[in-house]
């Protein structure tokens, strides 16, 4: 009987690392000149040395897609470890089997990781980016949405004129077609808490819950009936548009005379809203100067095309009415100066005007809530209730190990590109991290 069993033995870890650190690291490495795919074999020997192997993979995989096969049956003596100047000595470094031991971790590694799994908590860009990448690579994704239905702000934050639904329903069939679990109607920090995810199983998880909580003006008379904060007004015309709720609901109605505080997108968002739900007029409030506006050229310039008026230098400084919104009292404020050392808006004295209105939407910015936080113990947030993330090892890691952030949990809100951007990198970090669990 022919003995067919594989002739080569591979490195064990300390012959591998005993093996990596024979390697001079040359400046000008002429192994990397002998290899087809001039594979960065100086950088992930180096890894090896350092015991962080979900690096050296992740240095392969950047020009090898056949690793496992590469190592065993490429005609290395002819190329990288030819040419290694440790050859002449017939001392080269063993390089094909350094690449075979990675590769067989990593076999390894994949076998396991196609059993595990991560939950992604909220379903807006970041969640959706994050979900998407790591069912790719072969997790198991469970995405937990508060929401009846899943799309987080690109559902009921960017109006429907911007961004049809229908496109999102697609956008999320894709995702769902790679195998990702969506479950709506769970409210993680209520429902479940962090704690009782990982003792579910789940070896790491994304909070990418966005911004929910609204800043207040903080002047009197801000409660009143007709008073209302951006994000509740846009997602209420979206849930009635979706026929989820009556029409009765709509917070603004035909011939209201509506002030907007605040200029970024959100608040351009909710002045053109308004108009096209049938606003007599839209006067949109902001104390910066209009070359420091928030909303993009985009935005601002449709806006004011679609009727909404822009009052720079202003705000609203009371409310008033007493069963409801009737009018506020505008406030000039004088350009942004440093006093004290900090940034300021002064008011200017005599400046003050009534202006009567039905209606007032504040869209000044959202801070995330904190219920996610509060119901877990260490993870770290700022004194503005934005989570902590490191930047190295493991980026957009919280102070929780296997718990990571990303988007407008994290910072200021941005644009939903940033998010997913960022969701991207978040993505390959805790691809990085779950390897390194079974490394
Ligand atoms: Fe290391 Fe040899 Fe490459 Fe130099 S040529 S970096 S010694 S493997």
């Amino acid at each position: 009987m022919l003995d067919f069993e594989e002739l080569e033995k591979g490195f064990t870890e300390e012959e591998a690392i005993a093996e990596a650190s024979r390697c001079l690291q040359c400046k000008n490495p002429l192994c990397v000149q002998g290899c087809p795919i001039h594979n960065r074999i100086p950088e992930f020997i180096q890894a090896i040395r350092s015991r962080n192997y979900a690096e050296a993979i992740k240095l392969i995989n950047e020009r090898s897609n056949l690793a496992v096969i590469c190592a065993r049956v490429c005609p290395h003596s002819d190329q990288c470890e030819g040419a290694c100047v440790l050859d002449k000595k017939g001392k080269g470094i063993k390089i094909s089997k350094l690449e075979r031991f990675l590769a067989d971790k990593e076999m390894e590694l994949s076998l396991n990781r196609v059993m595990e799994k991560v939950a992604v908590i909220g379903s807006g860009p970041a969640g959706l980016t994050v979900a998407g990448i790591l069912a790719r690579e072969g997790y198991r994704v469970t995405v937990f949405e508060a929401r009846p239905l899943p799309g987080g702000v690109l559902r009921y934050g960017i109006p429907e004129y911007r961004l049809p639904k229908q496109m999102v329903d697609k956008q999320i069939e894709i995702i769902r077609n790679l195998g990702v679990r969506i479950d709506t109607g769970v409210v993680i920090g209520e429902a479940l808490t962090l704690d009782q995810l990982f003792s579910m199983g789940y070896k790491g998880i994304f909070i990418g819950t966005g911004t929910g909580l609204s800043r207040k003006l903080g002047v009197p008379g801000e409660d009143l009936p007709g008073s209302m904060q951006a994000i509740y007004f846009l997602e209420t015309v979206e849930l009635v548009r979706e026929s989820r709720l009556p029409a009765s609901h709509l917070p603004i109605r035909e011939g209201d005379r509506v002030i907007v505080v605040g200029a970024g997108n959100v608040a351009a968002d909710a002045a053109r809203t308004a108009l096209r739900i049938g606003a007599a007029s839209v006067d949109v409030v902001d104390i910066m100067a209009e070359s420091e506006r928030r909303a993009s050229d985009k935005e601002y310039f449709e806006a004011l095309h679609e009727g909404a008026k822009f009052q720079f230098q202003t705000s609203v400084a009371q409310i008033h009415g007493d069963s409801r919104v009737t009018g506020v009292t505008l406030q000039g404020f004088a350009p942004r100066q440093i006093v004290d050392g900090q940034s300021r808006f002064l008011p200017i004295p005599g400046s003050e005007r009534e202006l009567p209105c039905d209606k007032i939407i504040v869209a000044i910015g959202q801070k995330p809530f904190a219920r996610i936080v509060s119901t877990t113990t260490g993870i770290k947030t700022n004194e503005r209730g934005y989570v902590h993330t490191q930047a190295e090892p493991h980026y957009g890691m919280t102070t929780r190990p296997g718990v990571f952030a990303a988007g407008d949990v994290v910072h200021e809100p941005q644009t939903v590109i940033l998010a997913m951007r960022e969701g991207r990198r978040v993505a390959e970090a805790m691809d990085t991290y779950l390897r390194s669990l079974h490394l």
